[in-house]
């Protein structure tokens, strides 16, 4: 058995399924990223794995050992799977440390300090740590919510929703940090955003969620290249129909503008992102439109231009 199984796990809120029988194998320090959109059951999910919601079926299993949920079990929850809400939950009246410590008030008191210590500085929450919780940026809550967590040493962290009140910008920085604290505890984490955007930055292990179902697991090349449905596949980008083609996509960054050489079209319309232009090119003989990639911001609406792509980029989907 793996270190941390879920087999067949299902949750209905009101005859409404929120989880369809759900299965996972993970091995201990991998980390892992479900990535769906708002209402799929991420939240559902990681309560179940934490023992702080009661599933309809299925079970869930830490080394061979059964996860109880809260019918089974006096105190609901388990030091080894920690789960993070996205509200952070932090004591608004003690500082950083003692958010931290509080955590460790049944160990040793030595043992305590160090670990305390530790953290603080993986962190990078030493200058904060005599900080309430109101005085720190958002990025700061999250790692000391992640801190507080990590404490008791927990196998298992999951994290729900964690970057969802950070802008883009620390975003990205808490990202890159994460990665490093979390490959260097040897953790292993589960990590659930609606952001594919997010979760791809964080690791390269996904599952696509989609209404309780698990729509696709796979690597962020192998969901990219080889998606399995077009809901998949337009979590990326969007998707351009090959006409006269039953079901074959291509990608806006992989096909080719030329000035001749493959259907042509025109632009219709062009707006200017932040690495390249966007273009709706209406295709001639069929009248599709087509959304493309101009890295090189060479057209403008009105040009004559022909699209080309090279057959395995294409997506049977
Ligand atoms: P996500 O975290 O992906 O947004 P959730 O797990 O929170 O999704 O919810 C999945 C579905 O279950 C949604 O349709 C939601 O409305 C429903 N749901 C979640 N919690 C409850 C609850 N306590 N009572 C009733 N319905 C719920
Ligand atoms: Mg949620």
């Amino acid at each position: 058995m793996s270190y941390f199984s879920i087999s067949n796990v299902s949750k209905f809120y009101n005859d409404l399924p929120a989880l369809l029988p759900f299965s996972l194998e993970m091995e201990q320090g991998e980390f892992l990223a479900i990535v769906g959109e708002s209402g799929s059951g991420k939240s559902t999910l990681l309560k179940i794995m934490a023992g702080l919601e009661v599933q309809d079926a299925g079970e869930v299993f830490l080394e061979g050992q059964p996860i109880l949920n809260p019918n089974q079990k006096i105190v609901s929850g388990y030091d080894e799977i920690r789960l993070i809400h996205q509200n952070f939950h932090l004591y608004p009246n003690s500082t950083v440390e003692e958010n931290i410590s509080r955590q460790l008030l049944h160990y040793e008191k030595k043992y305590a300090k160090s670990r305390v210590e530790h953290l603080l500085k993986l962190l990078g929450l030493t200058d904060f740590r005599d900080r309430f919780p109101r005085q720190l940026s958002g990025g700061q809550k999250q790692k000391v919510a992640i801190g507080k967590a990590m404490a008791v040493e927990p196998d298992i962290l999951l994290l729900d929703e964690p970057f969802s009140s950070l802008d883009t910008i620390q975003t990205h920085r808490l990202i890159s940090e994460l990665k490093e604290i979390f490959s260097e505890l040897g953790t292993t984490v589960i990590f659930v955003t609606h952001d594919l955007d997010d979760a791809l930055r964080l690791t390269d292990n996904l599952i696509i969620l989609q209404k309780g179902k698990v729509a696709q697991k796979g690597t962020s090349q192998q969901l990219c290249e080889k998606p399995k449905t077009k809901y998949v596949a337009q979590l990326f980008s969007p998707i351009n129909k090959i006409p006269e083609t039953k079901n074959s996509f291509v990608r806006p960054a992989d096909v080719k503008l030329r000035t001749k050489g493959g259907l042509l079209g025109h632009v219709t319309d062009l707006r200017f992102l932040v690495h390249f232009n966007s273009l709706q090119i209406q295709l001639k003989e069929s009248g599709v439109t087509w959304e493309v990639d101009d890295s090189q911001r060479k057209y403008v609406v009105g040009d004559r231009v022909y699209v080309s792509w090279n057959e395995e980029k294409i997506m049977t989907l």
